[in-house]
């Protein structure tokens, strides 16, 4: 369940801010990115020397990380009495590695067990290891809200202008670089689904960790189509919500693959 505010297609801007259903602190140093204000009246951060500067990005690695969202201690939404939405996407993801495996493309998994991850855990891990793409599934019991999200970045933390400094980039914002990458993605996969019968909307959302990742990145909130929840777990319908993704993200991933070289199915 995507539990924090969200907002329509019309990514419409405005400065209040979104409550985030695993929120972090907005400016979190991760190591390898973060921005640095000058103090008022001060003297530009000390950048660091060259021998030592990290590059804001690297090539492509040629996999598909893909993130079951809680686990653990984090159960997610309550899906039904007996029905936890973290058990629900480690299957569907599951499901998914296999599916995208069957079409040439290695995926990997965030947490492959019932570990509690945090977002900065996650976003750290996709950072690190610069997928070609990141997906993130969540799960919901609310009938036809299938829905694929981008990352939505707040209007003052870009007008603020904090998110280039030499070789950093602003936590709250890194992923303004390969948004435009991950909107195509988002159509490319509500597409999938919808011809596949299984109808999806767009949704631009404040959701941790889309923001702070350097990657193409989305969420996929899976839910039932008719009747109730225990339609997620049904084998049927598992199997053509996971093909469905899979197709679309090896669509999606031959034509970057022809745009940059960075990814060949
Ligand atoms: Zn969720």
């Amino acid at each position: 369940m995507l539990s924090n505010k969200r907002r329509g297609d019309q990514r419409s801007r405005r400065k209040s801010r979104i409550a985030a259903a695993c929120s972090l602190p907005i400016l979190v140093m991760i190591g390898l990115i973060r921005a640095q204000s000058p103090p008022p009246g001060g003297q530009a951060p000390a950048v660091p020397p060259p021998a030592s500067r990290q590059p804001l990005t690297s090539p492509a690695k040629p996999f598909v990380m893909i993130d079951p969202a809680h686990g653990g201690s984090e159960s997610g939404a309550v899906l039904n009495p007996t029905l936890l939405e973290k058990d629900v996407t480690l299957a569907l993801a599951r499901r998914l590695r296999q599916d995208l495996a069957g079409r040439g493309i290695p995926g990997e998994l965030v947490r492959d067990d019932d570990s509690t991850l945090s977002t900065d855990d996650r976003a750290a891990r996709a950072n690190r290891e610069h997928p070609a793409l990141y997906i993130c599934l969540h799960a919901s019991s609310l009938v036809g809200s299938t829905r694929v999200v981008t990352a939505m970045l707040a209007e003052e933390e870009e007008a603020e202008g904090e998110e280039s400094h030499g070789p950093f980039l602003d936590w709250a914002t890194a992923q303004s670089g390969p948004l435009q990458t991950s909107t195509a993605v988002q159509q490319q996969l509500v597409s999938s689904l919808t011809n596949n019968g299984l109808r999806a909307r767009t949704l631009a959302a404040q959701l941790r960790p889309l923001n702070n990742l350097i990657v193409p990145a989305v969420a996929v909130e899976v839910a039932p189509t008719t009747g109730g929840v225990s339609q997620l777990v049904a084998s049927d319908f598992d199997q053509t919500f996971s093909s469905a993704l899979a197709g679309g993200i090896a669509s999606l991933l031959s034509t970057l693959a022809g745009r940059s070289g960075a990814f060949q199915p």
